[in-house]
């Protein structure tokens, strides 16, 4: 049932089955003439099943809905398509929106796939994985022509509220999240999570991904929160999880710096088998495949922010990648 957490705002549990992550939370600002709801789950019929319904006994009319993706990931915008009304919008961030509506989004897992090879990952790996990614399986309908994009300071004015949009490039190029100045209230999507430590990784179009992660996380550390509303499970203490998450980082990077000065010469996959990870595999052999997915990923998120601050360098070798310490 949805809970309303200020005067027409209301929050929406969505399960996610089978997924680590457990829940979305999905967010109402309901209008007159126009409501907005803040993430919507997998285009999955559990989802479906949760959301449709709430938003029923809430009142809202699909021909007066927006849907403001806070980010591209298929657990936040995978039914945007479905539940949107028609001729309104689905707002993304412009670095989300190039995968969502341009020329080059049908590339995104071809791009990735490359570059997961070079990287070191195996072929036989990466064919395992294209039917089991659920980013890969369960996102809305892409080809149409609600997707709009916002910016930071654009602003939205319905419910008896006033919203901006902040930038928050890092977990996702374009990630967006939303400021209620007023009350003190920040969306904070998967920018800020309490439970989780939102997973970085690279994209094709993001030099380094972590780099602006970081400063996005430091940006955000100056607004006068009140309330952060996660896009994931609970919330916390908002500037206490935002320096938990930077020195988080600052460990990683320093081991990820440590692997690669103790053992010159690995590829991606390499040093991602040689770092600690929180899951209950013994080896790295053991790790499941799509957890070998996001090590990596983040590993090379983590390389990138290395280069950028000059310990690091990527030499080509053949069709792979080595990394050195510098
Ligand atoms: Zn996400």
């Amino acid at each position: 049932m949805p809970v309303e957490i200020l005067q027409n705002i209301f929050r929406i549990e969505v399960p996610l089955p089978k997924n680590p992550l457990r829940m979305l939370n999905s967010y109402l600002i309901r209008g007159e003439e126009s409501s907005l709801l803040i993430d919507t789950g997998f285009n999955l019929p559990e989802c479906r099943a949760a959301l449709l319904p709430a938003l029923e006994s809430l009142g809202v009319k699909q021909e007066t809905l927006d849907v403001f993706g806070t980010h591209i990931h298929s657990d936040h915008i995978g039914l945007a398509s479905e539940i949107v009304g028609p001729g309104r919008a689905i707002y993304l961030g412009s670095g989300d929106f190039h995968w969502a509506a341009s020329e080059e989004s049908n590339l995104y897992w071809e791009l990735m796939d490359q570059r997961f090879l070079i990287e070191g990952f195996p072929q036989e790996e990466l064919t395992y994985l294209v039917d089991r990614n659920p980013a890969r399986n369960y996102g809305p309908v892409l080809d149409l022509p609600n997707y709009k994009v916002v910016k930071g300071g654009d602003t939205f004015e319905l419910g008896g509220h006033y919203l901006e949009v902040v930038e928050a490039p890092g977990h996702t190029p374009g990630m967006v999240c939303l400021w209620m100045p007023r009350e003190g209230v920040m969306f904070t999507a998967d920018h800020v999570l309490f439970d989780i430590t939102p997973n970085i990784t690279m994209w094709p179009n993001m030099k380094d991904a972590l780099g602006s992660y970081l400063d996005s996380l430091k940006k955000f550390r100056e607004f006068p929160v009140k309330l952060a509303l996660p896009g994931h499970r609970e919330t916390g203490d908002y500037v206490a999880r935002i320096d938990e998450l930077l020195r988080h980082h600052d460990r990683r990077v320093a081991e990820t710096e440590r692997v690669v000065s103790e053992n010159p010469g690995l590829t991606t996959y390499e040093i991602a088998g040689r770092m600690t990870w929180q899951i209950r595999a013994k080896t790295w052999q053991e790790f499941p495949v799509i957890q070998k997915f996001f090590a990596v990923g983040e590993c090379l998120a983590h390389l990138d922010y290395l280069i950028g601050s000059g310990r690091v360098e990527r030499v080509a070798d053949g069709t792979l990648h080595r990394y050195f310490a510098l």
